[in-house]
């Protein structure tokens, strides 16, 4: 951890990210932007070709949906919930005299309707539901979106909120293994396009608990994902800078999204973290990006 300490206060120095007094929560100055957006756009070159529908949500989603959608039975602890204030003028003023006394305020408010998008494909399932059985070639998405994860970190890789870029493919397990396939070998050209050392492994999600540990087990058995990791603190322990996960049946059978058959729909995801990619490269190339090497250079901005 300190080496991720050191990076994320060379970071501040540079003013590439500002603090605001919380772990895992910055601002980005333009310069990073740049080369995020920058990064969003190679991994739009990337899948140009795919004919994917893009769709673009804000960064919260319907309470309902994430009820149903299962992530507090897997994660409640990344969940972040949006509440606000519904009381009348008597509750006002004791929200003010607690404040006034610096004690607890928080406990009058209400979970409102919605809650924060814990990963960019989260508010897809449902409109897709919606929109009734897949063609026989089944569905392609393309999305992005800030993501909110409660863990708190001085870790400048692991941030509540950080944007989610994604390609989102439903259909029948052949057809979504096959996109995972194609992403496996796209992703890994493309960050080694930017001169990034990487590996591939085989990973988990970080499910809640005891029954979690028993998920993340046989989520491994089964192969069910990958990550695409890059050294951003230490070489023994890489950053996860992609993932490739195929839901099975989850999602499907969740949603009730149904090929025209009658057939469950399978679903997979490629996730590009985006903030991660772009830390990788200002940690292997230097926090100046004039001084960037040219093939990363010519990759980015040519
Ligand atoms: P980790 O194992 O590192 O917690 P994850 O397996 O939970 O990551 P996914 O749910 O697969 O990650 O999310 C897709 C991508 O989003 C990851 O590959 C990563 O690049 C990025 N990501 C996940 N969590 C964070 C975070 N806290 N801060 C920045 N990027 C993140
Ligand atoms: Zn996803």
């Amino acid at each position: 951890m300190d080496q991720a300490v050191r990076f994320l206060d060379l970071l501040f120095d540079a003013g590439l990210l500002i603090q605001t007094g919380v772990d895992g929560l910055y601002g980005r100055s333009g310069a990073f932007e740049d080369v995020l957006n920058r990064v969003d756009a190679l991994a739009t070159r990337y899948g140009a070709d795919d004919g994917a529908e893009t769709l673009r949500f804000p960064p919260a989603m319907s309470r309902r949906a994430f009820e149903t959608s299962g992530y507090l039975k897997s994660f409640p602890q990344l969940a972040g919930t949006v509440h606000s204030f519904c009381g009348n003028e008597r509750d006002h003023a004791r929200l003010l005299e607690c404040l006034g006394a610096g004690d607890d305020w928080t406990s009058g408010q209400q979970a409102t309707d919605v809650v924060l998008t814990p990963a960019a494909c989260y508010p897809l399932y449902p409109t897709l539901a919606k929109r009734g059985p897949l063609p026989d070639d089944g569905k392609l998405f393309d999305l992005q979106s800030y993501c909110f994860r409660h863990e708190p970190s001085l870790d400048p890789a692991r941030m509540q909120l950080f944007r989610m870029r994604e390609y989102v493919r439903a259909g029948t397990p052949e057809q979504v293994l096959a996109f995972r396939e194609t992403w496996l070998k796209r992703g890994e050209a493309m960050i080694r396009s930017l001169g990034l050392p990487l590996t591939i492994d085989i990973a988990n999600d970080p499910f809640f608990g005891r029954a979690g540990k028993i998920m993340a087990s046989g989520q491994r058995d089964q192969g069910l994902k990958f990550e695409l990791l890059v050294p951003i603190n230490s070489a023994a322990e890489p950053t996860a800078c992609l993932s490739f996960n195929y839901h099975q049946d989850h999602f499907g059978k969740t949603w009730g999204i149904a090929m025209a058959d009658g057939a469950t729909a399978h679903t997979a995801c490629v996730g590009f973290g985006l903030e991660r990619i772009t830390l990788a490269l200002f940690k292997h190339h230097g926090l100046d990006v004039e001084a960037w090497p040219t093939p990363a250079r010519d990759v980015l901005w040519g």
